[in-house]
């Protein structure tokens, strides 16, 4: 189920690396830490412990918190990672205006510092410029990369194109009063103005709201990148699951979105669960979002694909298969009646088999078998006297021993072959040296070159 993030791989290209800082010890912990990052996810923490010990929940209170959750949720999937760091689809100003207030109640960062890290996290994923890099761990991926100063400068990102957008310039402008306002201010009036639970939605709808959407949206890089399966691709660690889909407002399908970035989508299964796409299609049928990107599917079900020979293959390759033309020695017709004399060997399309141990298990009879020793029994096998099923043709090239000299009749080439070998998974360099095919999977008709 779970796989373990691999070690932390050489960046292939580093254009902006300056010197690593010093490691952390000990010692220089007070001069090491990210004291804003350590402050905010330690403060947060504290106050909803505090709170949920003194104050008492009401349901409205309680209802409110979850829907919140779910609006300053969104303002980061649906707004921050979505819309600007992925540009998947375009949003109106009404809709920016309100993702950017949302995405502020999450306290997380600005827009563009968000963006930018993410962008890097994309085109650099499991290496050191990686900001957030699955290498070093559940922790260090969740928390610990905001809890330390960045140990050297994240990956080269390009976020040109978010600088001249008017409303992330705007949000960085008032970043502080937006994270007051929307982060403890607005969860804090609401209750008080409605239902007059003031403390309730300062505890409640404010921190613990605000410590589940943190650590709801820090899953995306930890869980993400390491709970699940790898459907598309396996070659670095984001991972498929529904439990991290239901920790993250659908952000769970996360190989495949490392596959297809731009994708508005995370879940492509209409019953997967991704929030943040239901809330992205509807806002487009209200005339608020436009230009929702979707891979081609054609794409899609290559990447699944790949993934499913690749698994076809590691199976393929435990098993045990019949010796084929090339392996076995080459004996004349005088030679195979000569040896057939001292143990039972049998001709079955143009392959000598000793059937020493299987005389006595043989359904049909042992008889039937022993008539045919020192004999061409491939009419009788392939249907003169039974035509046997595919599991008996697969057992029979098990117990090849030679292949007969002067090789097989015209038109018997097909039997040559046992049923589970007609399809096979072949390597593309496997491929081309036998036949020049060009695909990975083919009914593959390699007959032995001639004896
Ligand atoms: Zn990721
Ligand atoms: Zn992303």
């Amino acid at each position: 189920m779970s796989s373990v993030a691999p070690k932390t791989k050489p960046a292939t290209d580093t254009p902006d690396v300056v010197d690593p800082l010093p490691p952390m010890r000990w010692s220089n912990i007070l001069n090491e830490l990210n004291w804003l990052s350590t402050i905010i996810l330690t403060v947060v923490p504290a106050m909803t412990i505090y709170g949920s010990l003194t104050t008492k929940l009401r349901w409205e209170t309680a209802l409110f918190s979850v829907f919140y959750y779910f609006v300053t949720g969104l303002g980061i999937t649906a707004g921050y990672h979505r819309l600007w760091a992925h540009r998947s689809y375009n949003a109106s100003k009404p809709l920016q205006y309100f993702l950017a207030m949302a995405g502020a109640g999450a306290v997380e960062g600005s827009i563009k510092w968000w963006s930018r890290g993410h962008r890097a996290h994309h085109r650099y994923t499991d290496t050191e410029l990686d900001p957030y890099n699955a290498g070093e761990g559940l922790w260090w991926s969740h928390v610990g990369w905001m809890l330390l100063k960045p140990r050297r400068r994240p990956g080269n990102a390009d976020v040109s194109d978010l600088s001249k957008n008017e409303v992330i310039r705007w949000q960085h402008k008032y970043y502080l009063p937006l994270i007051l306002g929307m982060g403890v201010g607005f969860p804090t009036v609401v209750p008080w103005l409605f239902w007059g639970d003031l403390r309730g939605g300062f505890f409640y709808a404010g921190f613990a709201r605000l410590l589940f959407v943190h650590h709801s949206t820090f899953c995306v890089n930890s869980l993400a990148h390491w709970l699940g399966n790898a459907p598309f691709d396996d070659k670095h660690t984001p991972r498929d699951h529904v439990i991290t889909a239901l920790c993250t407002i659908g952000e769970g399908y996360h190989n495949f979105h490392h596959q297809f970035p731009m994708d508005y989508r995370n879940a492509i299964k209409w019953y997967q669960y991704d929030p943040t796409k239901w809330f992205i299609w509807v806002c487009s049928a209200l005339g608020l979002a436009s230009h929702l990107k979707v891979f081609p599917e054609n794409e899609v079900r290559k990447g699944q694909l790949t993934m499913q020979l690749k698994r076809l293959r590691e199976t393929q390759e435990k098993l045990a298969w019949p010796s084929d033309s090339n392996d076995l020695p080459v004996i004349s017709y005088d030679s195979f009646i000569e040896q057939a004399s001292k143990r039972p060997l049998i001709l079955v399309a143009g392959f000598i088999h000793d059937v020493s141990n299987f005389i006595d298990e043989h359904p049909g009879g042992a008889h039937y078998i022993i008539k045919y020793v020192g004999k061409d029994a491939t009419t009788a096998f392939f249907g003169g006297v039974y035509d046997h099923s595919n599991a008996a043709h697969n057992l029979l090239a098990m117990k090849r021993v030679g292949v007969l000299h002067g090789g097989l009749p015209q038109g018997l080439q097909e039997k040559t072959i046992p049923p589970s070998q007609r399809l096979k998974v072949a390597r593309y360099a496997e491929l081309s040296s036998v036949s020049g095919h060009s695909s990975a999977s083919s009914e593959k008709e390699s007959s032995p070159p001639p004896a």
